[in-house]
Order: C-alpha cells, then sequence, then structure tokens
C-alpha cells in the first residue's frame, strides 16, 4: 500500500486527497461489481457477433477509391447490427461525428413538410442549428421541416399527456436523448425510453423512432433498438469505438430507414456500396470487441467521481447510488473558479498533454463559454478521460470516460486536489 500511495505522490497528489479516494472506493464493492457483470454480458454478445460473421483477417484489409466490394467494412457492420438486434447498420469514417450521425439519420428520413417531435425535453446543444432551433444554414427548418417539443415534467418524467396532444398528422420522427448532455436532468434507461416509444406509437404507429444513443452503448444490457428504436445512433469516438476508433460514427435500425441514410450520406444510388475504409477497419473492430470492458472503466469513473464530490457536499447527476444509463457525471460546482480547476485536474492526469492549462473559449456549436479537458490520444474523443463546463449556471462540470478505471480515478483525484490546492473546497 505505502509504495501505491508513493506513486500518487510522485503524481501530485497528496496523501489527504489519497486516502479520502481509498475509503470512498472501499465503499463501492457492490457497485463495481454490478458494472463488471453489464460489461461481462456485453463482452459475450459481441464476441457472439463476431463470431457469427466469421470475422477474419481479410476483413482488416485497407480499401481505397470508391471502396466498391469492401467485405471488410460490409461484415462490420452485420457485426453492429447482431449486437444491437437490428435488421442493417452503417458504420461509416465517414461519419466524421455524433452531430453528423445523427444530422444524416434525420435529414435522411425527414422531408418538406414533415415534423420532428421531441418529448422528452431539448435535444442536445449541437443539433440546436442541425434542427433550426437556432437558425443555421441548411437547418431542418430551412428545409421546410417543422420541429415541436415538449419539456419533461418538474420531476423529471414524461409528459405523455402533452406529448399525444403534440402528435399531429405532420409528425414523422420523434428524437429522444438517452443521455443528459450538457443539462442535469437524469438520463433515461433503456426502459424508459422503451415506454415513451410504445407511447408514441400507441398514438401514431407509423412514426420513427430515433435515440441519440451517444454514451449509453454497453452501459446497460440491452440497447434502444431493442426496445423499438428504428434508429439508434452514435459516435464511434464515444463508447463503441473502445478508445480506438479515431473517427467514426454508426447507425443502427431497420432497413428502410438505414438504406435512406447511406443514401443521404454518399449519394442516391450509391448508398452502402461506396465508402472506402483507408485502413481503419482494425481499429474498428478491434474497438468495438473492448468497447464493453473501456465503457465498464468509464463507468466506474463516473459512480467513484459521483461518490467523491457528494461526500463533500457538491450535487451530482447522478448520485452516489443511482443506477447508471450513461458514461457521464455532472457535478454542480457553482462556481467558474471551480470548474476551472476541476478541468486544469483532468488535464493535468492525462497520458497526453498533462503539461497544458485550459481555458474557457467560444467553442462552435455551443452558446456559452465552454472549457474542456482532454489529454486523448485521439483529438476530442471522450470515451477517453475528459471533462467539459459550460460557464453559465449552474456551473455543472461533465465529467466522462477513462480507458482505463485507474487512469479515470487518477483524474478524479487530481480534480480534487486541485480544488483543495487553490482553497475551493475543505477535506
Ligand atoms: C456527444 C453527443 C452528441 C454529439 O456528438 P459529437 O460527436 O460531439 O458531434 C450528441 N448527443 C449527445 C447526447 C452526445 O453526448
Amino acid at each position: 500500500m505505502t509504495d501505491i500511495k508513493q506513486i500518487y505522490e510522485t503524481l501530485g497528489i497528496c496523501p489527504k486527497v489519497y486516502e479520502l479516494g481509498e475509503e470512498i472506493i472501499s465503499s463501492l464493492d457492490s457497485r463495481f461489481g454490478e458494472i463488471d457483470r453489464i460489461s461481462e454480458y456485453n463482452q459475450a454478445k459481441v464476441l457472439h457477433a463476431m463470431q457469427k460473421n466469421r470475422v477474419n483477417a481479410t476483413h482488416f484489409a485497407a480499401t481505397t477509391g470508391y471502396g466498391y466490394n469492401d467485405f471488410g467494412r460490409d461484415n462490420l457492420e452485420k457485426v453492429y447490427a447482431d449486437v444491437f438486434h437490428t435488421e442493417a447498420a452503417l458504420v461509416r469514417p465517414q461519419i466524421t461525428c455524433g452531430t453528423h450521425a445523427l444530422t444524416v439519420a434525420l435529414s435522411a428520413n425527414l422531408l418538406p413538410g414533415d415534423e420532428l417531435l421531441s418529448p422528452a425535453g431539448g435535444p442536445y446543444d449541437t443539433l440546436e442549428e442541425v434542427i433550426g432551433i437556432r437558425e443555421s444554414p441548411c437547418s431542418l427548418k430551412e428545409y421546410g421541416v417543422s420541429y415541436r417539443q415538449v419539456d419533461l415534467l418538474e420531476d423529471g418524467t414524461f409528459d405523455y399527456e402533452n406529448i399525444a396532444k403534440a402528435i399531429n398528422e405532420k409528425t414523422k420522427l420523434v428524437t429522444i436523448q438517452r443521455s443528459k448532455g450538457y443539462k442535469t436532468r437524469p438520463t433515461f434507461s433503456v426502459k424508459q425510453i422503451g415506454e415513451l416509444i410504445a407511447f408514441v406509437k400507441s398514438i401514431k404507429p407509423e412514426l420513427i423512432v430515433m435515440v441519440d444513443n451517444c454514451y449509453g452503448e454497453f452501459v446497460e444490457t440491452i440497447e434502444p433498438s431493442d426496445v423499438g428504436a428504428d434508429m439508434t445512433v452514435g459516435s464511434l469516438i464515444k463508447n463503441p469505438g473502445g478508445g480506438l476508433a479515431p473517427i467514426g460514427g454508426y447507425i443502427v435500425g431497420t432497413q428502410k430507414c438505414v438504406d435512406r441514410c447511406a443514401y443521404r450520406l454518399s449519394a442516391p444510388g450509391l448508398g452502402q456500396e461506396v465508402g472506402a475504409n483507408l485502413g481503419i477497419m482494425p481499429a474498428f473492430y478491434q474497438g468495438f470487441f473492448l468497447a464493453p470492458t473501456v465503457t465498464a472503466g468509464a463507468l466506474k469513473g463516473a459512480v467513484f467521481a459521483a461518490n467523491v464530490y457528494e461526500r463533500l457536499g457538491f450535487r451530482v447527476v447522478p448520485n452516489s447510488t443511482e443506477s447508471r444509463h450513461d458514461i457521464i457525471q455532472a457535478v454542480e460546482l457553482g462556481s467558474a473558479e471551480r470548474i476551472i480547476a476541476f478541468c486544469r485536474g483532468i488535464q493535468a492526469a492525462a497520458p497526453v498533454d498533462s503539461y497544458v492549462t485550459p481555458e474557457p473559449w467560444a467553442m462552435p456549436g455551443y452558446d456559452s463559454e465552454v472549457i474542456m479537458a482532454a489529454g486523448a490520444f485521439v483529438q476530442g474523443s471522450s470515451i477517453e478521460l475528459s471533462a467539459d463546463g459550460p460557464i453559465r449556471e449552474p456551473y455543472a462540470v461533465y465529467f466522462q470516460g477513462g480507458l482505463t478505471w485507474y487512469h479515470a480515478k487518477l483524474g478524479i483525484l487530481m480534480s480534487l486536489q486541485k480544488l483543495y490546492e487553490a482553497g475551493l473546497v475543505e477535506l
């Protein structure tokens, strides 16, 4: 034990901070056990899909140009479809990020005159411009797609009465975001999402339901695609890339919806047939293989953070004992100084760029200044240990990722160390 304490001192963690961390970890055995069991189940699920689709070395070959007959790419899409239990999947490096994947899914399946409904409050910040909630060239609004939103009730549950009223003859697609994103509402469980899907489809069976699954993959043993989502969408530089995918996004769902997504992503008539992989397949396959384990490490970090900061008197979402449906941990630190110190701690704990000092800046797509800490192998990857804090009320910092539990642990300890050194918390 003394050796571990010493190595943490070498990293800049004082004994007081270290000991508080150990005390908290010793109370988390059963939580961590549950996370490990989910991870074990999901590992088996991924392995089974890889075995069923006879993954072999030819699937790792690079293709160039048009990318016709790219067996590695096509087979990976079968693996994804099997893991998510869907008819089809689109998993591509040409999908540049999560926002892009969601944009493809929405714009492929909404036509002029259609209405998009968000029945569970506002969407992720970057989607405001995609939808046209904030004016932007090429928004869905500009193409004649209208938008309606029903906010959550006070207690964070779905407002079924007003959702029913909001569904009309124009309503075509319903978007549900699993993760809280930059909000302090609870993240929805897959079961809750399933209930909402059943409800909207009971009113209008032909509705297409899309779930923004960012940060949710492999946190539970089921996914939104298991409970009726027609499209489930996410980013490969979050959970399903396992930290190895250097770019990419996925859309899994019905053949009909995914076909349209492929036509939108490339071109009508071309669809899924084009899109060279440029040698990225080993990272996509291996990352997906590692994803259940990596996600579990990140979850342990989130649970640890919740317990540390709740102990110190801060409001944390989810709280220290709640069950988890995504890997994000929000901590309401109550001041800009604390957000900045927290993020500097996360940065200082990183394997890459540990010596740089993050500063708040006006990031494109966000409507307030944001400070971000990330010392990642893949730029902007948020399955790697990272923290974001929009500099606005309630001064909450959003912490996520960690390719290993031990790194996530160090990050949290270092955040606390920085707050402690600056006199912003008392231990
Ligand atoms: C990250 C995220 C997105 C957008 O993904 P980017 O890759 O940052 O474009 C959308 N929705 C949610 C809930 C997210 O967490």
